[in-house]
């Protein structure tokens, strides 16, 4: 049986992936399922357990590294985030495309481990616009952002990992642009 796709997001905070990722979950034409990630990081009003994030504790985090459950993982802005293989290695080898919003570290150990991957990198029209996103947002402190905003300019110079880079002015334009990228390589990999 053919595997399915590991499709990974990746981009500066605020730059919309999860819009994105949420907008693309709802393609009827693109059959996706979201790989759910594990964090360490504190929760958001909005979000939910097992839906955006499966939520823990820096000790839990670090049992499941020793125990060789994630497929990868990362330290972003002092807080754990990874891929359990639980989530995701069973429904890939049984032909379901994965899409997860992954941090370049993460993509980068994909892409060495996948050969089915497919890596999106999502670029705000600017840094300005970024920092107006995040503040809108209103999700982190004003030091978080800052933070956030300084992670941003060093992941930004690892484009070049990245198979597509899309530039997210337009949310519709760059929907369409992703859906576009995505049925092709699903069409390749059939
Ligand atoms: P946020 O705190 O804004 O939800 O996410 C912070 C960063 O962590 C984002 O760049 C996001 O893509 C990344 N991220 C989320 N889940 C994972 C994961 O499972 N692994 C890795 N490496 N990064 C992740």
């Amino acid at each position: 049986m053919r595997k399915g796709l590991f499709i990974v997001i990746s981009g500066p905070s605020g730059v919309g992936k999860g819009t994105i990722c949420d907008i693309l979950m709802k393609n009827k034409n693109i059959d996706l399922e979201y790989s759910v990630s594990m964090t360490t990081r504190e929760k958001r009003d909005y979000e939910k357990e097992g839906v955006h994030y499966y939520f823990t504790n820096k000790m839990n985090f670090k049992k499941k590294i020793e125990n060789d459950e994630f497929v990868e993982y990362a330290i972003y802005n002092n807080e754990y985030y990874g891929t359990l293989k639980s989530e995701i290695l069973s429904k890939i080898k049984n032909g379901k495309n994965i899409i997860s919003e992954i941090d370049v570290q993460g993509a980068k150990q994909i892409k060495k481990d996948f050969k089915n991957s497919l890596l999106i990198y999502l670029l705000p029209p600017s840094m300005d616009e970024l920092k107006n996103r995040l503040i809108k947002r209103g999700t982190e402190t004003q030091e978080q952002i800052e933070e956030r905003l300084k992670t941003a300019v060093i992941e930004n110079r690892n484009t070049y990992l990245y198979d597509y880079i899309i530039i997210n002015d337009d949310l519709v334009t760059a929907v369409k642009e992703i859906e576009s990228i995505i049925k092709n390589k699903i069409i390749d990999n059939e």
